[in-house]
């Protein structure tokens, strides 16, 4: 079996475990992760437009159920955010996409349409698969 259809396995298993939806089409990016907090192997996602303002866009319709609205007292803004299914803890917008053990670390902005969804995929399992001798590293 080669990377990528071994990660699709791998997230479906991860999203029946967590109780969540993949979503369809190719608005989403999406990886396995450890929850910083409980450890719980989750699924975060990364969506058009994301990346420049820290997932602070409206992710796309219809929307994964661990993409909550959080609001931060210190700069009084409302934001989404990946929060884990089981302790409902936020997972770090700066760690999900610039840290270099983060499975998003390799990607470009996201584009929506199939073959950059493809492509995305590719190198998200090709990172992920190559990361998990030391995954997580995130604590
Ligand atoms: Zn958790």
């Amino acid at each position: 079996m080669d990377k990528t259809t071994e990660f699709k396995k791998l997230m479906t298993k991860v999203s029946s475990d967590t109780n969540t939806t993949l979503p369809q089409g190719y608005q989403y990016r999406y990886a396995p992760y450890n929850c910083w907090k409980c450890s719980k192997e989750i699924i975060i996602y990364k969506w058009a437009n994301s990346l420049l303002e820290g997932e602070m866009s409206e992710p796309p319709a219809p929307i994964p159920v661990t993409l909550k609205q959080r609001h931060t007292a210190m700069s009084d803004e409302t934001y989404w955010a990946n929060v884990c299914p089981s302790c409902d803890s936020v997972q770090g917008d700066f760690f999900i996409n610039h840290e270099p053990d983060s499975p998003f670390f390799v990607l470009d902005e996201i584009i929506d349409d199939e073959k950059s969804f493809n492509k995305d995929l590719e190198q998200i399992a090709d990172y992920y698969y190559g990361q998990i001798v030391s995954w997580p590293l995130q604590n």
